[in-house]
């Protein structure tokens, strides 16, 4: 059973430790999408109303052990006082004097933020008595670790495993409504059940496809990665995204979907370009067809065409449970965004249970402007919901277990 907040008890006067996935994409010092944020605040302001004060700690992209002010939190403590609507005080260290002084500062209902947990290597190294001596030195800062990353939780890192056999440890209101979630595409979903696998590699998906095909009636795959299962089919892709040691697994697969019963449903048409480039010339071609256009040598795939957009969207429509990671295309160029469009519009008119799973699927309904209250569910975490589907224990979750 997992420890929630529920059981936590009085929290008044505490000070939590409340691990967060604040990892959000910050572009010349602006966020560009505060997604992540929005997510965590119902439990800070739980915990802010139980009067605890509260210790933000979270990672921000990769610095690899290293102080850098590219990584640094401090415009993501901004857009939190905004959000919260109360003083955020933000500490220029992790485990230093600042942090430390900013703990002992605070007063009941209080929030602080530590900076970046990955400006030190114990975070995410792989020794573990690096990740538990740094572990040793957060609980220092909390009487309470409230873990509410749930991007993070197939990690084992310090501040999401460590940490949480360290002290009193329970699972924030993010994270278990996130399982909540995924507790129902798991058991006994309502069917017809339809997952949607997009992005740009079929290596990161291979896992959840394995474990999805005995579970699911449809298996609609378009993105990067659908050039792979195309060549598998025989058919020649260009110059588009492909990986040549999965051709064999992929083919594996889909003989597979055909003993199990799941329809697996590839794109006809293709919008190919004549090269990866946002202004590149581009025309629909068949998806058998691709090699034999006008673009030249470098001719790619770049996203699926409107014929195969519309037959996806009418799957997800008909479907009574969605699951959709990864998108359709490279919809970072308005020229190649269109299936993902298509797709997310139909999410949003699924009459039954839709999950966005997480990552740049997340980032792609909110760049392209749906909103949010749309879906049933946008997951914060696509590695971690992926691997969550593909049965695998995450170490986040085990550790926050009774
Ligand atoms: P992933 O992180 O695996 O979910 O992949 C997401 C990325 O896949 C996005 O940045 C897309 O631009 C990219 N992507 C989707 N379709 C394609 C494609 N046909 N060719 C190249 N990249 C793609």
């Amino acid at each position: 059973m997992l420890r929630t907040l529920d059981s936590a008890g009085d929290l008044s006067s505490k000070r939590v430790l409340l691990r967060c996935d604040l990892n959000v994409p910050i572009s010349d010092g602006v966020i560009t999408d505060d997604g992540r944020i929005r997510a965590s605040l119902p439990t800070i302001k739980r915990l802010v109303e139980a009067g605890a004060r509260v210790v933000v700690c979270s990672h921000l992209g990769r610095p690899e052990g290293e102080s850098n002010p590219k990584y640094s939190l401090a415009p993501v403590a901004e857009r939190l006082e905004e959000l919260l609507g109360q003083p955020v005080v933000f500490a220029n260290d992790t485990i230093g004097v600042q942090a430390t002084a900013a703990v002992k500062m605070l007063e009941d209902g209080g929030v602080a933020v530590i900076e970046n947990l990955r400006f030190h290597n114990g975070e995410t190294s792989k020794d573990d008595s690096e990740r538990e001596d740094f572990a040793k030195s957060l609980a220092e800062l909390g009487e309470v670790l409230v873990s509410d990353g749930f991007g993070v939780v197939h990690r084992k890192q310090a501040s999401v495993y460590e940490l949480a056999k360290l002290i009193p440890s329970y699972a924030g209101n993010l994270i278990a409504s996130e399982l909540e979630v995924l507790k129902r595409l798991t058991t006994e979903p309502a069917r017809p059940y339809t997952v949607v696998l997009g992005g740009s590699k079929v290596s990161d998906k291979l896992g959840v496809i394995e474990n999805l095909l005995p579970k699911v009636d449809r298996l609609v795959i378009g993105g990067g990665m659908v050039f792979t299962a195309l060549k598998a089919q025989g058919n020649e892709v260009g110059k588009s995204l492909l990986e040549q040691d999965q051709i064999q697994t992929v083919k594996g697969f889909l003989d597979q979907a055909v003993q199990h019963g799941v329809e697996v449903v590839l794109p006809t048409d293709i919008v190919i370009a004549a090269g990866f480039d946002r202004d590149a010339e581009f025309r629909t071609v068949s998806a058998t067809e691709m090699e034999t256009s006008d673009l030249g040598q470098d001719v790619m795939g770049l996203d699926i065409g409107p014929e195969s957009a519309a037959a996806f969207a009418h799957i997800v429509r008909e479907s009574k449970t969605v699951f959709w990671n990864g998108p359709m295309g490279v919809f970072e160029f308005p020229n190649f965004a269109n299936g993902t469009k298509v797709l997310a519009r139909a999410l949003t008119e699924v009459n039954g249970l839709s999950v966005v799973g997480g990552g740049d699927s997340a980032a792609a309904v909110r760049a392209l402007g749906f909103d949010e209250e749309a879906f049933g569910h946008i997951s914060t975490g696509g590695g971690a919901s992926l691997e969550y589907l593909e049965g695998k224990s995450l170490p986040g979750l085990e550790v926050l277990n009774d």
